[in-house]
């Protein structure tokens, strides 16, 4: 057979374009088959890329960050702010599409546009706007990304209720705006609405935004999103979807009532699995449609990986190229990045951001850790208060014995960018020392950790030891696996109240 492909990706998003290129780089024949007729897959044209620009064109337009320190408040009408963040993100994402389209080049990939299931003998199987085609592979990755969850009983056809890719469409910036769901998309979007006028009001059933967060931090965000004026109803689902009198009406399981005049449900993802064929060639998927992958993304059947949103968590298009990568190396036995990272930072583009690495401090808790904290507060911090950000704060989570750093989290101003460097510490397996002795541009936002760093020293000289804690030193290490190099000498002392 002619068609025939070293490796033959299916989905053009971050993690069948990453795969490909790797492949590709390493001198393999490489395609990649894409149902749309661009490529960048949901994250450059419907998820990451445009929200971000959202974000960003909101927080500029409307002057969010610093309307009340100069006094000036930016009132622009609201179908113009729609209208030129609109074509601010048409344009930022044809930009993003093209930087894809450039590397898949760049790499030798050819792109075929068609709608691809597996067929038999290794064998890819695409519809294309020509006709069917027939290609062969000696390694397949399913990066087929996912789509929006509809939960049942809610009218995804009314023109108001909206899912995480429709709402890209809202025809103008409503008045009152329900988000159902606190998880990231939900309070990315709960904040941008904010900050352009919106009355908002956040829903989800757990007793906290973003679960996944260091408890305190999301508290911490609670607290802001409410300062900000942004309704949180917690611990509160939604019942009951229906229009009164032409009224959008959301029965929440409280009872209350809430008339808004548009909604979002950011309730999850589904992985896009249906039309593949996986059944027929033996690929297995969970009791939850996400495809049955081992920790080299190999699947069910030999020669066949997969990567991306459709294997599930943490779904996010950072590590979903990684996977691809990992997948790409290992099914061609390249020795180049044969593991996953297995400390990714996660990154909440809400507003301000929230951003974490490494472990919380309940699960430092729940694993008998001997740990302290530190605490960093923007209030403090020289260029939050010339920003006028001063809300948020970076707290490390740290081994009492030794002072290695465990966890980091952020929440405030450029925290998916600021938690890059306690990553870096944590891979090295360092101590909070580390940011007690390197000298910060001052003044920046990174002098935060600094100042964390102290605080945990203090409260490290004013402590006792937790009772509750049963693993010190080594055991706590090996619990966490993070790496050979955990557990460096300790090179300062703790340090008495005063002595900054
Ligand atoms: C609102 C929102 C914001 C987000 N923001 C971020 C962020 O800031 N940072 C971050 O890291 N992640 C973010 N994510 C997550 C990120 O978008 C996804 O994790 C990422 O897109 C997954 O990449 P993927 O390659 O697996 O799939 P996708 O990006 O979904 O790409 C899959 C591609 O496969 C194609 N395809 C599917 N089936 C077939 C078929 N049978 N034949 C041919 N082609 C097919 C699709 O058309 C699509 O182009 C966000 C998600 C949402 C919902």
């Amino acid at each position: 057979m002619d068609d025939r492909f070293d490796l033959v990706a299916i989905g053009a998003g971050p993690a069948g374009e990453k795969g490909a290129a790797q492949a590709a780089y390493f001198g393999k024949r490489v395609a990649i088959v894409e149902s749309r007729d661009v490529p960048g897959g949901s994250a450059a044209s419907k998820t990451g890329v445009p929200t971000k620009t959202l974000r960003e064109a909101a927080l500029y337009l409307t002057g969010f960050r610093h309307r009340e320190l100069y006094g000036l408040g930016l009132d622009l009408a609201r179908d113009t702010v729609l209208e030129a963040m609109r074509a601010r993100t048409d344009e930022v994402i044809a930009l993003s599409v093209d930087a894809v389209r450039k590397n898949i080049e760049r790499h030798g990939i050819e792109m075929v546009r068609g709608q691809a299931r597996l067929g038999p003998g290794r064998t890819v199987a695409v519809t294309t706007p020509e006709g069917e085609r027939t290609i062969g592979a000696e390694v397949i990755l399913v990066a087929s990304g996912s789509r929006p969850f509809h939960p049942v009983g809610i009218p995804f056809d009314d023109p108001d209720i909206h899912d995480s890719e429709s709402i890209l469409e809202l025809k103008q910036i409503p008045e009152r705006f329900v988000v159902v769901g606190g998880g990231a998309v939900g309070c990315e979007y709960a904040s941008i609405f904010r900050a352009l006028g919106a009355e908002v009001a956040l829903i989800d059933r757990s007793d906290r935004l973003l679960p996944f967060l260091d408890r305190e931090m999301s508290h911490v965000l609670g607290e802001i999103f409410e300062g900000e004026g942004i309704r949180l109803v917690l611990g509160a689902g939604v019942d009951a979807v229906d229009r009164t009198d032409g009224m959008l009406e959301l029965r929440l399981s409280t009872g209350e009532l809430l008339r808004p005049e548009a909604a979002l449900f950011a309730t999850g993802r589904s992985g896009n699995t249906e039309a593949l064929g996986l059944e027929a060639a033996g690929v297995e998927v969970d009791e939850r449609g996400r495809i049955v992958v081992d920790e080299t993304f190999r699947t069910t059947v030999e020669g066949i990986y997969a990567a991306g949103d459709v294997i599930g968590p943490p779904a996010l298009a950072s590590v979903s190229m990684e996977q691809g990568r990992v997948a790409a190396c290992h099914a061609f036995g390249l020795p180049f990045k044969e593991t996953l990272d297995s400390l990714p930072p996660f990154g909440v583009y809400s507003v301000p951001e929230a951003a974490m690495v490494g472990i919380t401090q309940e699960a430092a808790t729940t694993a008998g850790i001997d740990h302290e904290v530190g605490r960093g507060w923007f209030s403090t911090n020289a260029r939050a208060r010339i920003a006028g950000t001063t809300q948020g704060l970076v707290k490390l989570v740290f081994r009492r014995d030794d002072r290695v750093l465990l966890g980091v989290h952020i929440v405030g101003d450029d925290a998916a960018e600021l938690i890059h460097q306690g990553q870096a510490v944590l891979h090295q397996g360092g101590t909070i020392d580390y940011f007690i002795h390197v000298t910060f541009n001052v003044p920046t936002l990174s002098e935060a950790y600094k100042y964390a760093a102290y605080d945990g020293l203090q409260r490290l000289a004013a402590g006792a030891p937790s009772r509750s804690s049963r693993l010190v030193g080594s055991e706590a290490t090996a619990l966490l696996s993070l790496g050979p190099a955990f557990g460096s000498t300790p090179r300062t002392r703790p340090m008495p109240e005063g002595e900054r």
